[in-house]
């Protein structure tokens, strides 16, 4: 796949991810307005918008979280049918999450929390398991800590825990919802480096973030959302040194 500029490149190959129409309603508040937009396989997706834009309930959307009132989502060129859970549990080990909150068992060791999902829903032998798991913690530099628990950890460290322990399905898609906005200054580098590393080896990632620098260097595609509308959507480039409308340029200035 090539690098640069996904939005021309590999043109009639099938999207990875393909969302038409999707709309999401708390009661009779309408948060996700006809939502329509494509993923291509290696595309780094940045979504960006202000607080309450609905950021964070289309992420969910897109890992079946949350029921929706109308739309279609494809995924790898098959609709999943609207609101099945059953469908959804088969895709979450195909597309990864990883919230603001450390969202790791507290009861388990780093090695059982990364275990987990390998061995108990994907079946998958341990020995592999294990062999992959000592790669990824040496990826990330924690492997002395596979069996500490959560508590043990700094909250930089459990967030690439995090992190390895949804790359431990192999996840196709990759989704990141604010990764870092619980950290502290001085932990946020060494999450979105893992990040960066993540978008150079073509992982297909959608990212919402605050994080404007990273942003600017991660994102193939900016998606502009406000309202639950998708406002703007333009390669990263295009995005950062000339949004089109008048909002984006003004949030673009309230970031910096
Ligand atoms: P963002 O992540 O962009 O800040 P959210 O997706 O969290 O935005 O929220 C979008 C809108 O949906 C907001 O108006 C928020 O108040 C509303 N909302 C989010 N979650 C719920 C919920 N569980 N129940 C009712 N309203 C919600
Ligand atoms: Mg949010």
């Amino acid at each position: 796949m090539a690098e640069a500029d996904n939005e021309t490149t590999a043109k009639g190959e099938e999207p990875l991810l393909s969302v038409r129409h999707l709309r999401k309603s708390y009661g009779d508040h309408e948060v996700l307005k006809d939502v329509s937009f494509d993923v291509r396989r290696g595309q780094v997706l940045v979504l960006l918008g202000p607080s309450g834009s609905g950021k964070s309930t289309l992420i969910r959307c897109l890992n079946g979280l949350e029921t929706i009132q109308g739309g279609e989502i494809r995924f790898k060129g098959e609709v999943v049918p609207n609101n099945s859970e059953k469908a959804w549990r088969r895709l979450r080990t195909e597309i990864g999450m990883v919230f603001q909150s450390y969202d790791l068992f507290p009861n388990l060791t780093v090695a059982k929390n990364i275990e987990l999902g390998p061995t108990k829903v994907q079946k998958r032998p341990k020995a592999e398991v294990d062999e992959q798991m000592d790669r990824l913690l040496a990826d990330v530099q924690l492997s002395e800590y596979k069996n500490a628990y959560p508590r043990e950890l700094s909250g930089g460290q459990k967030q690439r825990i995090a992190i390895v322990r949804a790359l431990a399905m192999n996840p196709e898609l990759m989704l990141f919802d604010e990764v870092t906005a619980s950290l502290d200054p001085e932990m946020v580098r060494e999450v979105l480096e893992l990040m960066l590393r993540l978008a150079k080896r073509h992982m297909t990632m959608i990212v919402v973030t605050h994080e404007m620098e990273f942003a600017r260097r991660v994102a193939d595609t900016v998606m502009f959302l406000e309202n639950g509308v998708i406002l703007e959507r333009q390669s990263g480039s295009d995005f950062f040194t000339n949004p089109e409308t008048d909002r984006a340029r003004n949030f673009l200035d309230s970031m910096s």
